[in-house]
């Protein structure tokens, strides 16, 4: 059986946080290889 594009992406695993582990959905800003929080707590370092 054939599976349609968007059957195929909506499959894709969530993006993971590899500080937290948390998974979370991918925003605009691609180029976050962690999920926000963690990302605040590098900034207000
Ligand atoms: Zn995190």
């Amino acid at each position: 059986m054939m599976q349609s594009p968007v059957e195929f992406f909506r499959n894709l695993p969530k993006k993971q946080c590899p500080e937290c582990g948390q998974p979370f959905s991918e925003q605009a800003e691609s180029y976050l290889i962690e999920c926000q929080e963690c990302t605040n707590k590098h900034i207000n370092k």
